[in-house]
């Protein structure tokens, strides 16, 4: 390698820490750190509607949990700052205008309402969706004017009409895609905010990125971000697509079949440096098959070749057999304190007393009476669960469980008084008491009839852990016989 490589992550701020997240920053930490390079931390955060600061702060927090440190980012700064996308929309629409100058890319005065019409005429022709270049059949001058007078527009790229974009990726190697296949992709908005595509390849070159390691789902975005390094005449970075991780049923990583959020993790008293070592064994080999390794051991080995592209399976079972093996190796002291430090820490255990002291004699219970906030993996309770309502089918229970937990997966917060008017509305729409569904929740959430204040409970025991719960509890009616 002639010069020391730079990386980034480039997380977008909106909604919890993800798995991914760790996984890729692993990955990028690894390479900079075996190759005396630097590890970036971009934000990127362009969607304006779903970003927000708490989402930034929990993805920073999480990151520093794992022990990823970057060496430049929006807490750490660096010479090639701001490290958040939103700082920087002046560049953006700098840029936008050399590309509109070059005749890369042109103004698109379509409204909301000509787009949807382009789409439902496209649809009704069966013809591959995407716009429609309407705009970009403007007379130049017209397309001046338009934009002169101040006529909302978006700024388009202009995509090459025929042939193909090429590339290489380190792992895949060539890569081509049809360019008669890609739409005009928007590259500015028309309140004058970056899209993805324009904010991500704008950084990535003036960051002297030279490496773009991501997951996979952005393969085919990046024919898209070559005609942009070639509209502004910069050489590309090399482009590293890693496998994407995959639920049990090997379709992509998701919320609706796994926990994704760092926090529960952190939550159940998983190590930071054992889901470390865990995301490392996912599409990585050690030269020896070797299964328990530290951070620093990963480092030294990491390398490219001895990675594989089979969609790594995440596997929470797999997870907390690694994590038992760290914890029965580990000096009984050191454990004790780890217990200490994470589960009974004083923020968790304050955050629960509020909602058992009034089930609690002598302090002595107090783990009994809690045990089930933290459980990574809760028993489902399926026979409680099928008499759980009396004149309900498991058929119909399973029905109202999935719905509930789809409700609380997509309510936008995750908040006592939030939760519960939608499950009251969730209960009149199924014409169910709302007493009954609670009930039902309860028991699939908590695996008992009797429970604090049941949204409290809820929140306590955070979305992820809920969401895994009653989804486990679905299946579990769902192999029940009637
Ligand atoms: N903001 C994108 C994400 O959330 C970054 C993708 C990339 O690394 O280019 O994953």
């Amino acid at each position: 390698m002639t010069q020391p490589p730079r990386v980034r992550i480039a997380p977008s701020p909106t909604g919890d820490p993800h798995v991914g997240t760790a996984y890729v920053g692993l990955i990028n930490y690894a390479f900079a750190r075996r190759n005396g390079g630097r590890f970036i931390l971009r934000i990127e955060d362009t969607d304006r509607e779903r970003s927000s600061a708490a989402s930034e702060a929990a993805i920073l927090d999480a990151l520093h949990w794992l022990g990823l440190s970057w060496d430049e980012g929006p807490d750490v700064g660096g010479p090639c700052g701001p490290y958040r996308q939103s700082e920087r929309s002046e560049i953006y629409r700098e840029h936008a205008r050399i590309l509109l100058e070059r005749g890369a890319a042109y103004p698109c005065f379509c409204t909301p309402a000509q787009l949807a019409a382009i789409r439902e005429r496209q649809r009704a022709a069966k013809q591959n969706k995407g716009y429609d270049g309407t705009c970009r059949r403007l007379p130049p001058d017209e397309a001046r004017r338009r934009m002169e007078s101040g006529e909302p527009h978006t700024i388009r790229l202009a995509m090459p009409l025929e042939g193909e974009t090429a590339f290489q990726d380190h792992l895949r190697g060539d890569v081509s895609y049809a360019n008669d296949q890609m739409d005009d992709q928007v590259l500015l908005k028309s309140d004058g905010f970056p899209t993805y595509h324009l904010a991500n390849v704008v950084d990535d070159h003036l960051m002297g990125i030279t490496h773009v390691i991501r997951a996979e789902e952005w393969l085919n975005s990046t024919p898209k971000h070559v005609v942009l390094y070639r509209a502004f005449g910069w050489d590309p970075p090399v482009f590293v697509h890693l496998p994407l991780l995959r639920n049990a049923d090997r379709s992509k990583i998701s919320k609706r079949k796994n926990p994704v959020s760092l926090d529960f993790y952190r939550r159940v008293g998983i190590l930071p440096e054992v889901l470390l070592n865990f995301l490392a064994l996912l599409g990585h080999s050690m030269p020896d098959e070797r299964e328990v390794f530290t951070l620093d051991d990963f480092v030294r080995e990491f390398s490219f070749e001895r990675m594989h592209l089979g969609g790594p399976v995440f596997d929470l079972d797999k997870l907390l057999w690694l994590n038992g093996h760290y914890v029965r190796a580990m000096d009984p002291r050191d454990l004790a304190r780890r217990i200490r430090d994470t589960v009974f820490s004083i923020e968790n255990i304050e955050a629960l007393v509020p909602l058992i002291r009034e089930r609690v004699d002598a302090l002595g219970e107090f783990p009994e009476k809690t045990w089930y906030f933290t459980h990574p993996k809760m028993p489902v309770p399926a026979q409680e669960l099928a008499g759980a309502v009396q004149g309900r089918a498991p058929k119909e229970a399973a029905k109202a469980l999935k719905a509930a937990h789809e409700a609380l997966n997509e309510a936008p917060s995750f908040d006592a008084e939030a939760l519960e008017v939608r499950m009251r509305d969730l209960a009149a729409s199924l014409s169910w008491k709302p007493g009954d569904l609670f009930m039902l929740v309860r028991i699939a959430a908590t695996g008992r009839k009797a429970t604090p204040p049941l949204f409290d409970t809820l929140v306590a025991i955070g979305r992820p852990a809920v969401a895994q719960r009653l989804r486990a509890a679905v299946e579990a009616l769902g192999r029940l016989k009637e």
